[in-house]
């Protein structure tokens, strides 16, 4: 099945003018691979954005009903393509054949979504206190977005940046994730194929030391929408605003589920082991930290171990329970967490260990007794690893909760009402889920996070995902 793909500047599939190769390999059978990548360098991003930076007046003049046409178009082709696409993503990342599915159908609305959304961008008329004055907003583009997404959600998460940049009249210069830059070739091919002109979207492979700080310190590049690691967002950030650029972060998590003492211990642990272990765990969103009050406690851990045991990791193919790490690197990170934490005193309880196959798979595993000062309750680990923190009251559960330097997501399972609206308050988190799990987004309302998240200036998604892409100027015309 492996493949030769090129970057994707000015309309042209290329390679890099380094003459250098990259592989990518199926994380469930590490022996095939996948597809061979430009390694591309500066030089070659260069290119793109010169590229992109002499498309994006004519594409911003484009009248918002036609560019909404295109990326609608683009949907229906993705939708037509959506089973190659899943496989290409199950191959590539790992998910199973029905996350892979889920995530490819959500690119697809996606583009549906903002190609409807382009024919209302372009301002709105006010009422001026002079009668002879027309008073308006213009809304225009920014010019060049550069973006730079990670491999865990390698379809969704670029279509979602893609899509209205696009819509609102920007051209884009796109370096994915290493891992997995496939689908994101598919979504260029179409755009291409729907009609895009040449140059106003440009894929770009290499390393992201390269191509994505190349991108970041551009002077041609207007705007930088990243999602990746927290560690790596800063250093994004700190080049991208060098010259005052705006810039989009979206980074990590360490998500809890506050579990209250009305809360039936079955029921959360359905919710708390889905948001923990779907994905693998290589979710932002994914539940890490489960905050259990003492009453239900010994139940909940029960319960969830029985849920995390029932797991069968297989080949995402088949469509198994789970899927495996997406890497090695990933796969030991995840099981140095599991180390640590039995070094620093949790109660391993079920899994962390490695299966007996090829690829890079892992038990889910549960931790109890764990202490929110332990390094596995503080520090975002990525794969399907969940301590289960004790509490006595709901105070100190919400403490807890926010006891850490990330905001992303948050969940509380509770019959009580009150409690579920004191939550809702005193959480740190850009996302709050009331009985239900922390992973799972809807793509017509905002997403973002707080704290060491987030950039929380921008939120992406729904309305608020075209206010990075635009710009509104204020016209008082007598
Ligand atoms: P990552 O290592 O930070 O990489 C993200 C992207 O940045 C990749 O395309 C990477 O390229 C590139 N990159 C690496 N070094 C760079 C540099 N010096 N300058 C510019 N770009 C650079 O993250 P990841 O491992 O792909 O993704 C996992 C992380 O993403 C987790 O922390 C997760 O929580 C976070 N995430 C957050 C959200 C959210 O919305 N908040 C959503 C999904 C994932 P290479 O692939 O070539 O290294």
């Amino acid at each position: 099945m492996s493949d030769q793909r090129l970057n994707f500047i000015g309309g042209e599939w290329t390679e890099s003018q380094t003459g250098e190769t990259f592989e990518t390999t199926d994380p469930a059978n590490p022996e095939e691979v996948i597809a061979t990548y430009p390694q591309s360098d500066a030089a070659d991003t260069e290119r793109a954005i010169e590229a992109a930076a002499e498309a994006s007046d004519e594409w911003a003049a484009t009248p918002g009903p036609e560019r909404g046409r295109v990326l609608t178009k683009t949907g229906s082709l993705l939708d037509r393509r959506k089973d190659d696409l899943t496989e290409l993503l199950v191959r590539e990342e790992g998910k199973t054949r029905s996350e892979a599915g889920g995530e490819v159908q959500r690119a697809i609305d996606i583009f549906h979504y903002y190609g409807s959304k382009a024919s209302d961008l372009g301002g709105t008329v006010k009422s001026s206190s002079a009668r002879d004055t027309n008073l308006y907003t213009k809304t225009e583009p920014l010019g060049v977005a550069g973006l730079i997404t990670p491999w865990n959600y390698p379809i969704a998460i670029p279509a979602w940046k893609i899509a209205p940049a696009l819509a609102a009249g920007n051209a884009v210069v796109i370096k994915p994730a290493s891992l997995a830059p496939g689908v994101v070739h598919e979504i260029a091919d179409a755009l291409a194929e729907a009609g895009l002109p040449d140059g106003v979207l440009n894929v770009v492979t290499g390393p992201g030391s390269e191509v994505g700080a190349t991108i970041a310190g551009h002077e041609d590049v207007d705007a930088v929408s990243f999602t990746g690691s927290t560690a790596v967002g800063n250093t994004v950030y700190d080049t991208a605003t060098e010259d005052g650029k705006r810039v989009q972060l979206e980074m990590g998590g360490k998500n809890p589920t506050l579990v209250g003492a009305s809360a039936d211990a079955e029921e959360a642990a359905d919710i708390v082991a889905d948001g923990a272990f779907g994905v693998t765990g290589q979710a932002c969103t994914a539940c890490s930290r489960a905050i259990v009050h003492e009453e239900v406690y010994d139940e909940f851990v029960d319960a969830v171990v029985d849920r995390a045991a029932a797991i069968e990791p297989d080949h995402g193919i088949d469509d198994p329970d789970m899927g495996p790490h997406v890497s090695e690197s990933e796969l030991e990170s995840t099981l140095e967490y599991v180390e640590i934490a039995e070094d620093e005193g949790a109660t391993l309880e079920y899994g962390g260990s490695t299966l007996d196959r090829e690829g890079y798979f892992v038990e889910p595993a549960v931790f109890s007794d764990v202490d929110s000062e332990m390094t596995l309750a503080q520090e975002e680990v990525f794969g399907p690893v969940l301590a289960v923190i004790p509490v006595s009251d709901f105070d100190e559960g919400v403490r807890v909760a926010n006891d850490v330097d990330f905001g992303l997501s948050a969940g509380v399972v509770t019959d009580d009402h009150t409690e579920a609206n004191r939550f809702v308050e005193e959480i740190e988190a850009g996302v709050v889920k009331i009985n239900e799990k922390t992973t799972g987004l809807e793509l017509h309302v905002p997403f973002g996070g707080m704290k060491d998240s987030s950039s929380e200036t921008y939120r992406e998604q729904g309305d608020a995902g075209l206010d990075f892409y635009t710009i509104s100027k204020t016209v008082y015309d007598n």
